[in-house]
């Protein structure tokens, strides 16, 4: 993993500046913007199994609330750092805006492996995360959800916290809950299903029929596991997915040249989305080493699991077949990659609009908490596809008129209307 050799935050920065370059925005609006308008750092102690007390390291970054209260998720990684908070929450202050939901941007973090957690020490984790921050989140404004390693029964445990020291119902202050305890239906599909409406715009755009295309993704957790189910059910073939082995400490890629079978990987995966190798060998799998996941020559390359996967080391080993990249992951793409991907004119869906499902979805699940009613399947998916086919759209058309590509019409798109809010409220 390569997370220590980019700095997220300084990526994040970068592509603000060049978004603030191409509008020409005013000093005081880039000062505002370039950086979180508020950080919380603290310590969780948590009595362990063991009996002995270990203190956890925790954030809540909130990068803008200008054009509403701050959302995003909160991540448990043994490799967390400020920076990588700081850098996702301005990603969703942007991802908030490209969607054009009535958000803003924040983002969570603590330090801390899940896999080496009881559920009882995960639970106080979520609980004491509630109690350092309980003044400074809530429904009107900053609003939490599940991102890597999290889930809903961590969302249930915040919740739950928040509740009990409020004294009252509170189903807004959180989303990513589970359905039947104020979640969303289709929160779950919502980021990866997403994904693939992007793709399917995109493909509409390249004059290509998803059911002649081939898609390699990296990662087999929440996102990609859906993207991949929309993406088969779209008549494409998936011929290879990677993941992390928590046993080697390494990262896998699982290949079947005529197309995986989701079912048979779903069965051999474990919580985390690490598939078992062996199983898979068994299953006549290929087992290569992680890395060459985006080395197969397939038409769509998915990047589903972390950032900086698409780096300056790795960035040529791509296959010259692939014509389209869509970011499931946050900032899976370093900006020297990023330049290569343009030379070389494949489409790239960013991540600000690629995997703007999830938070789109969590968006719906805090209305539905809100008014305590909720709907169907059917119309939340059927809303997040309006949703998503907008704004593909919007970004594209953007583009073209612009003679930009995809991200830099996203960022400017995204910028723009954050910028325009706070200029609305007098704060620049
Ligand atoms: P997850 O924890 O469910 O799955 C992560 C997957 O990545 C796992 O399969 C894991 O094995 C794999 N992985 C980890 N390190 C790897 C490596 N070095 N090489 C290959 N695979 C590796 O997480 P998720 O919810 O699917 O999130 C994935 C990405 O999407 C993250 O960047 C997250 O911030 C972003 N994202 C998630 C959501 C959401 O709703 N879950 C929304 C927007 C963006």
């Amino acid at each position: 993993m390569n997370r220590s050799v980019y700095n997220p935050f300084q990526t994040a920065q970068a592509q603000f500046d060049h978004a603030a370059d191409l509008l020409e925005l005013d000093q005081g609006a880039r000062d505002l913007l370039r950086n979180p308008m508020k950080e919380f750092h603290f310590s969780i102690p948590v009595r362990m199994d063991n009996g002995r007390i270990k203190v956890f390291r925790g954030f809540r970054v909130q990068h803008n609330h200008a054009r509403g209260p701050a959302k995003g998720g909160i991540r448990f990684h043994p490799q967390e750092t400020i920076d990588t908070v700081r850098a996702l929450s301005m990603w969703m202050t942007w991802k908030t805006a490209v969607a054009d939901l009535p958000l803003g941007g924040g983002k969570g973090g603590v330090v801390c492996d899940p896999h080496n957690l009881s559920p009882r020490e995960q639970e106080q984790i979520c609980r004491g995360w509630v109690r350092q921050v309980l003044k400074n989140v809530g429904p009107y404004s900053d609003i939490p959800a599940p991102d890597i390693m999290t889930n809903t029964q961590h969302m249930l445990w915040m919740l739950d916290e928040y509740e009990a020291i409020q004294g009252e119902h509170f189903p807004g202050f959180i989303t990513g809950k589970p359905v039947g305890m104020g979640g969303s239906q289709g929160r779950t599909e919502a980021t990866g299903y997403g994904v693939m409406i992007a793709v399917r715009e995109a493909l509409k755009e390249l004059s290509v029929n998803p059911e002649n295309t081939t898609a390699s993704v990296q990662g087999f957790g929440n996102v990609s596991r859906y993207a991949i189910e929309l993406f088969q059910q779209m008549g494409g073939t998936v011929t290879c997915v990677s993941c992390w082995d928590q046993i080697d400490q390494t990262s896998y890629a699982f290949r079947k040249k005529d197309g995986i079978n989701l079912d048979e990987l779903l069965s051999i995966a474990d919580p985390f989305g690490g598939i078992i190798k062996e199983k898979a060998a068994d299953l006549n799998y290929e087992v290569l080493p992680g890395s060459t996941w985006m080395e197969q020559e397939v038409d769509i390359l998915v990047p589903a699991a972390l950032e900086n996967q698409l780096n300056a080391d790795n960035i040529k080993n791509i296959n010259s077949r692939v014509k389209l990249i869509a970011e499931g992951a946050n900032g899976p793409t370093t900006p020297d990659a990023d330049q290569f991907i343009n030379k070389k004119n494949i489409f790239l869906i960013p991540d600000l609009l690629a995997n703007a499902g999830g938070v789109t979805v969590s968006y719906f699940e805090q209305v539905q908490s809100n008014m305590n009613y909720f709907w169907e399947k059917e119309e939340v998916l059927g809303k997040l596809d309006v949703k998503m086919t907008s704004a593909f759209i919007a970004v594209s058309d953007f583009a073209k008129a612009n003679k930009l590509n995809m991200r830099e019409a996203a960022n400017v798109i995204a910028v723009s209307r954050t910028a325009d809010a706070c200029r609305n409220r007098g704060w620049i």
